[in-house]
């Protein structure tokens, strides 16, 4: 595969910009080699700035469920340029995005739009620190919620809970504001609960934890979660950045059956473009400014374009309800290649929730077979799963560049997609040999 074009990009751009790259996953460390600039993406393919082509199983982190270029987005935004592209003033078209996400959602009575899931995080810790009038914040560790200086933390090393920085530049004083506990070990939470339930604001989660691996959890976890942190008069916060419209309309709450008391949403909700929400109960949202004390804002939120493109992707995800399938058609790509690692005696197992797969090398050796917790992830998986990737790459098959980030499918990936996969994961786990 000829790769002169983005090695040359590459190149240029390592000179004036971070790693060259505006995302740090994107530069392929963790695979290595040379990360591919793609100039075009339509269906479920990308073109590359060679012209190489790739099925794209990363699908933007996760926005696009109908694929690129899903065509009732495309007119909406079209449309919306036509009427400019930036007010700075309230306008209709949030509105309608956020009437179809209190309907769609009946326990979100307010929410508010912002540009990012990192943005509203931010923010929502903010409303739930003011709301409480505490300043501790529960977190899970495996759990990302996007890049806020609280939420860049591991737990530390003496005290379990104490959690440190986990970047240069985020202040112990500020990672000291925030618990950390592993997944799937919920007596270490009641523990945290007991020691500092009443300086907790609140716990946030990932439903799904989705940003490492994808770290299925108990059955009951989430319940669990939410009753230890109301029974001491904390807050639950879902973060839904991921799993927002992606693993069901209404997302995990809907799928847990849990009523949050403030959640934050991002991905899906932009159908590509840059919107983040966060909202929740009206009673807590209501201290968010103008309305109340919590200072909040953004000269580019709720830009119309972005909102135009969200409620053309909520209409169509409202109408048409593509959950059913595209699980369905996961459970089948997830299947069939474990069959294949078993046939080609190749150490490989898919963990699945929805439209998420996780491919997981080298052997698991937890009781169930499933991995809760990052810890658990062979350890031979990264070395592993980096050949696979570029061997799949060289294939035209375009996972997602990183051993702990999970793919997606979309409604525009059609058998003849996953079985090409499929076919090529054979040939790729061959030239292992
Ligand atoms: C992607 C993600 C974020 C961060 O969102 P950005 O838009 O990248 O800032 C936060 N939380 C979760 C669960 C995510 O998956």
């Amino acid at each position: 595969m000829k790769i002169e074009k983005s090695e040359y990009l590459f190149q240029k751009s390592q000179r004036i910009v971070p790693g060259g790259v505006h995302s740090p996953v994107r530069a392929f460390r963790g695979v290595g080699g040379v990360p591919r600039f793609i100039q075009s993406a339509s269906g479920v393919e990308l073109e590359d700035v060679d012209g190489n082509r790739y099925i794209d199983f990363c699908m933007s982190w996760g926005p696009l469920i109908f694929g690129h270029q899903e065509p009732e987005v495309l007119e909406a935004v079209q449309m919306a340029l036509k009427r400019g592209w930036s007010y700075g003033t309230v306008e209709p078209y949030s509105l309608e995005l956020a009437e179809l996400m209190v309907q769609i959602l009946p326990w979100l009575e307010k929410v508010r739009f912002v540009n990012s899931g990192t943005e509203a995080v931010m923010a929502v810790l903010r409303v739930a620190r003011a709301a409480t009038g505490r300043k501790k914040i529960v977190k899970f560790d495996g759990c990302y919620h996007g890049h806020v200086d609280s939420m860049l933390v591991r737990a530390g090393s003496g005290l379990a809970e104490m959690a440190s920085p986990d970047s240069a530049g985020v202040s112990a004083r500020v990672a000291e504001e925030t618990l950390v506990v592993p997944l799937n070990d919920l007596n270490q939470l009641e523990k945290v609960f007991q020691i500092h339930g009443q300086d907790i604001a609140a716990v946030i989660v990932e439903p799904i934890p989705a940003n490492n691996g994808l770290l299925l959890q108990k059955r009951n976890f989430l319940q669990d979660v939410a009753r230890i942190a109301r029974s001491h008069g904390s807050l639950v916060i879902f973060d839904e950045v991921i799993t927002g419209f992606r693993v069901a309309l209404g997302g995990m709450a809907e799928r847990a059956g849990i009523e949050p008391d403030l959640a934050t949403y991002g991905k899906v909700i932009g159908g590509g473009f840059p919107v983040g929400a966060y909202g929740g109960r009206a009673d807590l949202m209501d201290w968010v400014a103008p309305q109340g004390p919590v200072y909040q804002a953004g000269t580019l939120s709720a830009n119309p374009v972005a909102m135009t493109a969200g409620a053309a992707m909520l209409k169509k995800l409202k109408r048409e309800n593509p959950y059913s399938r595209l699980e369905k058609d996961t459970e089948q790509l997830a299947d069939a290649l474990e069959l294949l690692g078993k046939k080609l005696e190749f150490p490989m197992r898919v963990q699945r929730f929805a439209s998420l797969f996780w491919i997981i090398f080298g052997k698991v050796e937890t009781e169930d077979d499933t991995i809760r917790s990052q810890l658990e992830t062979p350890t031979a998986h990264k070395s592993i799963y980096a050949k696979i990737f570029h061997a799949l790459l060289d294939r035209g098959i375009y996972l997602a560049p990183s051993a702990y980030e999970v793919s997606f499918l979309s409604t525009a990936h059609r058998e003849c997609d996953t079985q090409k996969l499929v076919e090529l994961m054979g040939e790729a786990i061959l030239e292992q040999r």
